[in-house]
Order: structure tokens, then sequence, then C-alpha cells
């Protein structure tokens, strides 16, 4: 009986694999539960699969993120040149 409460507890459902998924993913769960969500998408085809389109978005977020702000940054360059070019007097800001 204890043995299989420890089981019970050990292992995580579905459920509860998903509800965790995405903080998983971000690094942002203990390093039991960690473990857990590793061990179950081990065995759990169709968590496994969902953990690896989460990813797969995630990393699609990233290397997104990294290819716009060189441009943003250079938008927000040739702005500021053209504030300084048309001679523009900075903005009122208190
Ligand atoms: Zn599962």
């Amino acid at each position: 009986m204890m043995e299989l409460l420890r089981r019970l507890r050990g292992e995580m459902s579905c459920g509860q694999v998903l509800e965790v998924l995405q903080a998983h993913l971000d690094g942002e769960v203990d390093a039991e539960t960690a473990r857990k969500v590793a061990q179950h998408l081990d065995k759990c085809q169709p968590c496994d699969r969902e953990a690896s389109m989460y990813s797969r978005i995630k990393s699609g977020l990233a290397s997104k993120r990294r290819v716009l702000d060189p441009v943003i940054l250079e938008q927000l360059d040739s702005f500021a040149d053209r504030l300084v070019a048309d001679g523009a007097p900075p903005a009122d800001v208190d």
C-alpha cells in the first residue's frame, strides 16, 4: 500500500504534466517536478509530442525575436537620425 502511494505520488498523470508543461519548458519548475515531467514524457507519446510542439513554438518565437531586435534598433536609429537631420527640437518632456 505504501509502495502504491509512493508510486502514485512519484508519477504524474498526463493532466498534471500538461498543466506544468509550459513552466517546465521555461525552466520554472523545481528539479523534482522537472525530473518527473521528463520521466513522464519519456514514456508517454502524446505528452511528448505536446512538449516538442511547445518547445518548437517557443524556439520559433525566440529566434524571431533575435531577428527582429536589430531591425527595430535600426529603425529607431534612423528615426533618431531623421530627427537630428530635420533639426527638430526634442519633444517637450519634463
Ligand atoms: Zn502523458
